[in-house]
Formats: C-alpha cells, sequence, structure tokens
C-alpha cells in the first residue's frame, strides 16, 4: 500500500465492500458525516460495546451501568455549560467555500511540526545505528529543540487564545503561520466565529405549547442527573462508577473524516464518583486502567500514545487524551478527565435538590468528584478496522488482504466450508454449524473454490475456517485454518469448539487488562 491517504481511502472501500460501514441514506446520494453499520459492522460494535461493558461494569465490584433517555429537561444543558460554551471556532475560506475548525487548522500545522522531528530522528538513527540514543537526541538535536520549542509555542497560544475567547488572535495566528486551505491553497480566510455544535428539536403536538429541547452531545450528563437515584437504590459507597453507553449527536462543523467525526455517533462514557482531594490518584489510576483495556486488544503499544491537555474544558482541572495512530496520523480516540465537582454542583444549582453524598467515615456530607472516562464507539471501530487492513505478500508471489481484527472482537468467529457441494459434505458442515451457533456467530459458505473462499473470509476478518472433506467421512476430522497464520491443522468435529473458544474467549482477552 502506499501514502496514508491511500490506505484510508482502502480502509472506507473495504469497510462496504465487506459488509461494514456505509453512508446513511446512501441510495439519496448519503448524508453527510452520518454513517450505517451493515452486517459485520454492526457484530463488531456490538462486540466492542460488550468488551468494554464487561471490563467497566462486570469487572468492577463498585461500578454499575444505567441506560438513560437522549432526551433532557433542557435545564440539563444550561447546567452542563453546553448552551453557552459548547462551541467550536469555525473560519471558512472564501475560495473554496470550505468551512473549517480553526484550532484544527492551526494543531494540524504543528502535526507536521512534529512529523519533521520524526524525520529527523529517523536519519539520525540510520546515521547512527546501534549506537543512536532517541532521547539524548530529541533533548540536545539543535533543530529538534527548534522544532519543539515552535511547536509548543503555537500551542500555548492558541490554548491562551481560546482561553480567553480572543477569536482575533486565532485569526492572528492562522495569518501569521500563514497557513493555507488544503482545497483552494488560498489564505483568503474569513474571521473566525463560534458555531454552537448542539442540534435543537422540539417537543410537543402544537406549535404553540412545543418545548426546545437539544439532542444529546454527550451522555455523561444522564449519569449526573441519576446520581442520587443509583447511588441510594445501590446502597453504593464511594468510590464508585456509573457506566453508560448510548449516542450523542454534534452538529460537526467539519466531517470529513469518515467515521472519525460524525454528527451522530455513540460514547461509552463511566463517571468514578470520588472523594474530594483524590481526583489526582483517581486520574492517574483511571489512565492507566484504560490504557491498559487498549493494550489487552495487541494491537501495538507503539500505536498508543497519551497527550496532556494545556487548554482545559471549562470543567476540569486535569484532562488527557489517549491517542491512536490513525491512517491520517495520532489523533484523539478517548478522553479522561479530572471534572472535580462541577457537573453535579452546578445540577444543584440549577435544580435546587441536594446532590451530595454522606460520607459515615467523614460523618459530613459532601458533592463528589468525579473522573470520567470517554470513548467513542465509532472511533474505536475505526482504530480496529484501520490498524487491521493488511495487504501481504504471500511465499507464492502472490498478495492477499486480510483484516486481523482481534479475534474477540471478530464479527464471525468461524465459516465451516464443505470442500464440494455433493457426497454428504454440506450435511456435515451444517451439524457443525448447528453445534458452534449456541457459541458463536459462525456461517456457511459452499460458493466457489475453497482457495478463494479462505481469501474471502480472511478479508472479511474471520478468524477461522473449518473445512469438511471427504477424510471427513472416514474419521470425523476437519481441517481448521488460521487466519493470521493461514496454518492448518486436522482436527476432530469434538474438539472445534474449544479449539475456536481458546482463542475467541472474552474471558482470556479480558484477563490481559488486570
Ligand atoms: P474532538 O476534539 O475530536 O472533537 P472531543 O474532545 O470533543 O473530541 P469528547 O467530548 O471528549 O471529545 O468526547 C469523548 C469521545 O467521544 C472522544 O474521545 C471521541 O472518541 C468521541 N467523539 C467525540 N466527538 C465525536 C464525533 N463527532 N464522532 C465520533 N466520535 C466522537
Amino acid at each position: 500500500m502506499a501514502n496514508q491517504e491511500d490506505i484510508f481511502k482502502k480502509v472506507i472501500s473495504h469497510a462496504k465492500e465487506y459488509g461494514y460501514v456505509v453512508q446513511s441514506s446512501e441510495i439519496y446520494d448519503g448524508l453527510s458525516a452520518v454513517y450505517d453499520y451493515t452486517q459485520n459492522g454492526a457484530e463488531l460494535k456490538k462486540n466492542i460495546k460488550e468488551y468494554w461493558w464487561k471490563a467497566m461494569v462486570q469487572m468492577h465490584e463498585n461500578i454499575v451501568g444505567i441506560d438513560a433517555a437522549i432526551f433532557m429537561h433542557p435545564t440539563t444543558w444550561k447546567a452542563s455549560g453546553h448552551v453557552d460554551a459548547f462551541n467550536d471556532p469555525l473560519i471558512d475560506n472564501k475560495d473554496s467555500k470550505k468551512r473549517y475548525r480553526a484550532d484544527v487548522l492551526v494543531e494540524d500545522y504543528v502535526a507536521k511540526i512534529e512529523a519533521k522531528i520524526d524525520k529527523e530522528v529517523k536519519k539520525a538513527s540510520k546515521r547512527f545505528g546501534e549506537s543512536f540514543d532517541k532521547t539524548q537526541f530529541l533533548t540536545t538535536n539543535p533543530r529538534v529543540l527548534g522544532y519543539q520549542e515552535k511547536a509548543q509555542n503555537i500551542l500555548k497560544r492558541l490554548g491562551r487564545s481560546l482561553e480567553a475567547e480572543d477569536l482575533v488572535d486565532v485569526k492572528n495566528l492562522i495569518e501569521e503561520l500563514q497557513i493555507v486551505c488544503p482545497i483552494s491553497g488560498s489564505k483568503n480566510w474569513t474571521d473566525v466565529k463560534q458555531f454552537n455544535l448542539m442540534f435543537g428539536t422540539k417537543l410537543g403536538a402544537s406549535a404553540e405549547n412545543a418545548t426546545d429541547l437539544y439532542l444529546r452531545p454527550e451522555t455523561a450528563q444522564g449519569i449526573f442527573v441519576n446520581f442520587l437515584n443509583v447511588q441510594k437504590s445501590g446502597r453504593l459507597k464511594i468510590p464508585f462508577g456509573i457506566a453508560q453507553i448510548g449516542k450523542a449527536f454534534r452538529n460537526e462543523i467539519v466531517a470529513r473524516q469518515f467515521i472519525f467525526r460524525m454528527r451522530e455517533f455513540e460514547q461509552m462514557e463511566m463517571q468514578f464518583f470520588i472523594k474530594p482531594g483524590t481526583q489526582i490518584e483517581w486520574y492517574e489510576k483511571w489512565k492507566e486502567l484504560r490504557m491498559k483495556w487498549h493494550l489487552s486488544l495487541g494491537m501495538g503499544e507503539e500505536n498508543y500514545r497519551f497527550h496532556d491537555h494545556e487548554k482545559l474544558a471549562h470543567y476540569a482541572d486535569a484532562a488527557s487524551d489517549i491517542e491512536f495512530k490513525f491512517p491520517f496520523g495520532f489523533k484523539e480516540l478517548e478522553g479522561i478527565h479530572s471534572r472535580t465537582d462541577f457537573d453535579l454542583g452546578s445540577h444543584e444549582k440549577y435544580s435546587g435538590k441536594k446532590l451530595q453524598y454522606f460520607d459515615p467515615e467523614l460523618n459530613q456530607n459532601y458533592v463528589p468528584y468525579v473522573v470520567e472516562t470517554s470513548i467513542g464507539v465509532d472511533r474505536m471501530f475505526l482504530a480496529v478496522l484501520s490498524n487491521s487492513l493488511k495487504e501481504e505478500e504471500l511465499e507464492n508471489g502472490t498478495n492477499r488482504t486480510v483484516l486481523k481484527i482481534p479475534a474477540v472482537l471478530a464479527p464471525t468467529k468461524a465459516a465451516v466450508l464443505p470442500l464440494v457441494k455433493k457426497d454428504g459434505l454440506p450435511e456435515i458442515a451444517h451439524k457443525i454449524i448447528d453445534d458452534l451457533k449456541w457459541d458463536f456467530n459462525v456461517i456457511y459458505d459452499e460458493k466457489d473454490a475453497v482457495g478463494r473462499r479462505y481469501r474471502r473470509q480472511d478479508a472479511a476478518g474471520t478468524p477461522f475456517c473449518i473445512t469438511v472433506d471427504h477424510q471427513t467421512l472416514e474419521d470425523e476430522t476437519v481441517t481448521i485454518r488460521h487466519r493470521d497464520t493461514m496454518e492448518q491443522k486436522r482436527i476432530a468435529i469434538g474438539a472445534v469448539n474449544e479449539t475456536i473458544a481458546n482463542e475467541v474467549a472474552m474471558k482470556h482477552w479480558l484477563k490481559k487488562t488486570e
């Protein structure tokens, strides 16, 4: 595969061709930044959610899960700060008429400086060979230090201007850096404006008494407003967490990165309620635990990094992203935020209801502090899909396209293939499926030569193929072929279930998150 852009295009077309993701309402030319998950995509998405839910709710005695409504009382969004502050700074290029997020334009510029640093490191490591010390190089090489300083200064200035809502300075920064529109190549920019990302809608049958509502832009608030209901009914003691998976909606300004940035998407969020003063300890703990969850999937340690925020949201006293190396570079996959008592405190104020916890050890009431972990299901999906798609050259000179999805998440765990469509082989294959279907999602495939069927399953991401042939009639054995190694083994039909389970069972994978 050639450059990063080509790889990303390949991911998108593969997602469509193999039944993972398509644009919403495609027959009407699609809806921008809204996508549908087709048969394999729906399974992968469900498995990602289950892997998260089990790791968070089932594996932690002190975390419970809820499912709150998408519609919430409109005052919720006053209290949360979304009505006043859930804005993105937008800027238009007058020549291409394309709209951008001003902060993203600047961040992309900084990413280019960072790419230059990477290039210097690669060059030097080639030059010095074995004796190359990366840390020393990064901290002493004058050119690298210059790049680092430049990048930091830009980000600091951007952070300061956004914080102060100084949009004129954001525009100045774009002009000073001579950032051009990637489409028109021109520097003909409009002023920077704020744009609220919430979708509004109406509740009620007649226009006169309809209430203005918002589609929730995050799932977190459904957790905060239920904090006391859950704490009391579950008799939960601090520290404890409430988890939720659900849809969220944002009218994103720039939506050109497939399912990375959607207008309708899904979040997996967990709010962990703690004693004030313990937030940094828990924040660090959750950073570590969440990174372990990611690493448990074996998608390469080098593809993750933390990015601590310079600019903190209005509710946070510490925040970090887990970034993943997508085909378009390292970008946010998950956020871990220390939200203080901002949300509960604010809901107390707006609702007039006490949202406090009585701490029996301190013999005192307080508004708990919160550490949040928040990850987008769709972004996780994109991380898995883009990381798994490989083009491999085989020993015999041919190529294969294979989707090496972590087996625990794979939509279909095995395909059962009769070598030929006669001699009783299809019947045996169906019988094997009837046994396996209680435990795994499996499929039957009898079309084309078996080699082509293997390739089809490789490309669809199925970890195992089980082939029934004439020897099966004699000794009740089948060939089991492994997607990643392409190794084939003969095993008894009775051993198939266990062989698959050993590789795909959630339990084995979840153990690595501990
Ligand atoms: P970004 O800076 O990329 O817009 P954010 O910092 O606004 O993201 P959060 O509000 O922290 O994101 O949301 C938590 C998580 O939800 C993100 O880490 C991401 O995985 C996911 N997410 C946020 N917005 C979108 C979106 N428009 N489409 C898909 N996933 C999203």
